[in-house]
């Protein structure tokens, strides 16, 4: 990445930041907690001589991600290859929509390594922050076509910090796996970064403290497409009470993303009879998207 491409990238993430209230990057390893600027004017240097410095080698790539994804907040076990593809075609229309230009791969991840900093060291929702063990920022590639979500944290993502990992985890993954997509390839996310205690519904103002985060994550991703599961996840992205079974079976949008509402597998687990509606929605979206569906000329 050369030095100017690098301002420009600084630049967009600095809007998104003050865009959603971010003026302050938490420590971490940082010795004390500077302004966004200053973090930006810190670590420019820094981060342009590691591409600088392995622009030339074969597994560039890896290094450069392996050196800005965080400790906790990315998964672990995200391809980086695959992250660093390139940026899927955004047709014109989708493209005017969003608030920004969007950021190339080394800016996304700067953007949610500060940001994944920022979460975990939020305490705004004190009925969670007592009692959680991890934050779940979310999981997936930053360049991801598709964002899957969800409602908040139970106890095996709290445990774990990784998004969908209990039984309704797995419903996801056979609803993607018979969708022709796959989990590595999608972004999961929740409205909220914590577990409510006892897995209840979260507050209207809980998802509001929240919506910097996600707000701020699908504005660096970009995805053409966002699934919601569940009604939680309708009040968080398209700020409606309107009930799944009103919203399913057609797209919303949100900024340049077009918007599908289908139940949460968590539900479906409790109702199978709902299943049948969800793969109609899953359906829909693969027509859209241009994936085959089993049983279709
Ligand atoms: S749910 Fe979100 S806003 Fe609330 S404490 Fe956790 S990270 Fe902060």
């Amino acid at each position: 990445m050369q030095r100017n491409q690098w301002k420009t990238a600084s630049e967009q993430l600095l809007a998104h930041w003050r865009r959603s209230g971010i003026t302050h990057v938490p420590s971490g390893k940082l010795e004390a907690n500077p302004s966004a600027t200053e973090w930006l004017e810190r670590n420019e240097n820094r981060i342009f001589e590691e591409n600088e410095g392995t622009a030339n080698s074969d597994n560039s790539t890896a290094i450069v991600g392996a050196a800005l994804v965080p400790t906790q907040s990315l998964s672990p076990s995200l391809p980086i290859e695959q992250a660093a593809r390139p940026l899927a075609p955004v047709s014109n229309l989708v493209q005017g929509r969003w608030n920004t230009s969007p950021m190339d791969f080394v800016a996304r991840q700067a953007a949610f390594q500060v940001l994944s900093e920022q979460v975990i060291a939020c305490r705004k929702c004190e009925d969670m922050v007592c009692r959680r063990q991890r934050t779940v920022f979310g999981a997936g590639p930053t360049t991801a076509r598709i964002v899957m979500f969800g409602e908040a944290p139970g106890a095996d993502e709290d445990r774990l910090g990784e998004p969908f990992v209990g039984a309704a985890g797995q419903l996801l993954d056979k609803i993607l796996i018979a969708s022709g997509l796959k989990r590595d390839e999608v972004y999961i996310m929740n409205s909220l970064k914590c577990r409510p205690p006892n897995n209840r519904t979260p507050v209207e103002s809980e998802i509001d403290n929240c919506r910097p985060f996600f707000e701020t994550q699908l504005e660096t991703i970009q995805p053409e497409y966002i699934v919601c599961w569940g009604s939680i996840a309708v009040r968080a992205v398209l700020k409606s009470t309107e009930s799944v079974g009103r919203l399913r079976g057609k797209f919303h949008s949100y900024r340049g993303a077009k918007v599908m509402v289908t139940y949460h597998p968590a539900y479906l687990l409790r109702n199978p009879d709902a299943k049948k509606l969800t793969w109609e929605d899953m359906k829909m979206l693969m027509r859209e998207i241009g994936i085959k569906v089993p049983g279709s000329a």
